[in-house]
């Protein structure tokens, strides 16, 4: 299996294409996520991304007022699925790592459960808030900052594990990628800081960055210009999620923190159902993925979040 680094180097400046899905909610089986994924193979996507869904905690009340407080993890089995996603459509996968929800043990032994299954790819991220919590809480024990995860992979990959006592132990190969944010991380206090810390990313290993989702095309643009100045000279594969809902256009700045440019929300806003909806943010994502393929993005990479109808519609139009 390859690493996303290698495809994007064979690939010889070919824009390729990928696509990131969810783990299936507790209790579904995997066929409907091969019966989505299924439909994409055609376009020879080189790899898939899988997400990482923490434990999130909810308290529910007993007899009597007490609160009892339950845990609830709605989709786990990242690594596996990367694993039986591999089996079956013989795909490189990206499993998403984060920080928050994991000691430094606790990601080692991730780590060495990815190395035994062939796994050499990983998205190193910090993770957001719980629902339960106003901003991020470092686990104890484990790591704060995506650039601190960074510096445990690498470690691994020179063969330093945790444990010293471990000694000639076997280095990981681990190719990582890390997000960057075209409209600036929320919590970072201008863009300039927000570029510094994906920098100081890339310098201590990360090897590509994946963007988070934009709908104008130009704050892609000016990101990678940005970058570049900056010295960030990794390959910068830009996320596309296609509009699909009316609600979207409220949710999807509330949860990413990103703009919607005026004449896509007044295109939505004219239809008279989510199917037509569907189709302007078809129509809209095959336009900003003609242009970045025009100006040569190393991979276009699609948020599936739970569907492909729409994402082979768009593929069709640029593979
Ligand atoms: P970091 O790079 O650690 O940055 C977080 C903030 O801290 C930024 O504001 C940054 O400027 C600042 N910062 C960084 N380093 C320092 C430092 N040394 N000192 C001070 N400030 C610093 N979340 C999930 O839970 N699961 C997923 O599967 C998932 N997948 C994602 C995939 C992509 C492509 C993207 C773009 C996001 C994904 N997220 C996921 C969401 C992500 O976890 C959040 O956006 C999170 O808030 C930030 O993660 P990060 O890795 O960018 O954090």
């Amino acid at each position: 299996m390859a690493k996303v680094i290698d495809h994007i180097k064979q690939a010889k400046g070919k824009t390729l294409f990928s696509f990131e899905i969810l783990p299936p909610m507790k209790g579904d089986g995997i066929q409907k996520l091969f019966n989505q994924i299924e439909p994409l193979m055609e376009f020879d996507p080189k790899f898939i991304d899988v997400t990482y869904h923490r434990e999130e905690y909810m308290y529910k009340k007993r007899e009597g007022g007490l609160l009892e407080k339950v845990s609830l993890r709605k989709r786990p089995g990242t690594v596996g699925i990367c694993a039986a996603l591999m089996n079956r459509f013989h795909i490189d996968t990206v499993p998403h790592i984060i920080c928050g929800g994991f000691t430094k043990q606790e990601t080692e032994s991730a780590l060495i459960d990815l190395q035994f299954l062939g796994i050499d790819n990983v998205l190193a991220l910090r993770g957001d808030a719980i629902k339960s919590e106003a901003h991020f809480v470092p686990t104890t024990g484990g790591h704060e900052f995506a650039s601190d995860l960074i510096q445990q992979i690498q470690s691994m990959n020179s063969g330093v594990y945790l444990d010293h006592e471990v000694k000639n132990a076997f280095p990981t190969d681990f190719c990582i990628g890390v997000a960057g944010y075209p409209e600036k991380h929320f919590e970072a206090p201008n863009f300039e800081t927000d570029l510094k810390h994906l920098k100081n990313k890339v310098e201590l290993g990360a090897e590509y960055i994946v963007t988070q989702m934009f709908f104008d095309n130009n704050k892609y643009f000016e990101f990678v210009d940005q970058c570049r100045s900056q010295g960030i000279n990794v390959p910068i594969i830009p996320g596309l999620k296609p509009l699909s809902t009316l609600k979207q256009l409220t949710i999807l700045p509330s949860i990413f923190h990103i703009d919607l440019p005026s004449d896509l929300v007044q295109s939505a806003e004219k239809c008279q159902n989510n199917d037509q909806v569907r189709q302007v943010g078809i129509e809209w994502a095959i336009q900003q993925a003609k242009e970045l393929k025009q100006h040569g993005a190393p991979c276009l990479h699609f948020y599936s979040m739970g569907k492909s109808d729409n994402i082979v519609k768009i593929a069709k139009e640029i593979y």
